[in-house]
């Protein structure tokens, strides 16, 4: 899949809109990003996970692990292109990302992190702490989407299907409402982790 055909993907199911929106932190953007809008497709997660497994091909994992909610099902369909295991890791009682319900890694054993979407790559250098933690080697991360604007730091190789440099401003700053607009909350009906 190129870089067009994914943007006109996930424009044409709704999971990138363009308006004037408050993120969940406060700040106001013209764009906003669900992932989960595509991935309820089973077809798109299948062909979505075929592309990002591809872009991974010169890399040898012995299973993928992604940071839950958001990483799960396409973490899942990396895994099924690669023919490789999927895991996940999720936060326990103390808030704490963790390896859960029975999961277990093999000493070095050579690990794949996938997320949907990259802000800032929190939960995938989460995800990263607990597979090294956990006795596996992190080799690389890849994600659906990188809205990071070049500003991803992790400490493997890591790829996205499509980057997309999408800036956000405090409101006192915001074009839009300094044009005397006022932004809608999408967070509140469709998640409440998007950054
Ligand atoms: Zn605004």
């Amino acid at each position: 899949m190129q870089r067009d055909e994914i943007l006109k993907l996930l424009e044409q199911v709704g999971a990138i809109r363009t308006g004037h929106f408050e993120l969940s932190s406060g700040r106001h953007s013209a764009t906003y990003i669900q992932c989960a809008l595509v991935l309820q497709h089973p077809q798109h997660a299948e062909q979505l996970g075929r592309a990002l497994a591809e872009r991974f091909k010169d890399h040898t994992v012995a299973c993928v692990v992604s940071p839950a909610l958001g990483g799960l099902i396409i973490g899942h369909e990396v895994a099924r292109a690669l023919g490789v295991r999927s895991l996940f890791v999720e936060r326990d009682r103390s808030g704490q990302m963790a390896l859960r319900r029975g999961f277990e890694l093999k000493p070095g054993e050579r690990v794949l992190v996938i997320e949907d979407v990259w802000t800032t790559g929190g939960s995938t250098r989460e995800a990263i702490g607990v597979v090294e933690q956990e006795g596996g080697l992190a080799v690389a991360a890849g994600a659906i989407i990188d809205r990071s604007g070049g500003r991803l730091e992790l400490n493997v190789t890591a790829r996205a299907l499509l980057e997309m440099d999408v800036p956000s401003y405090e409101p006192d700053d915001c074009p839009q409402c300094h044009a005397g607009g006022t932004a809608s909350r999408p967070g509140s009906r469709f998640s409440r982790s998007q950054p």
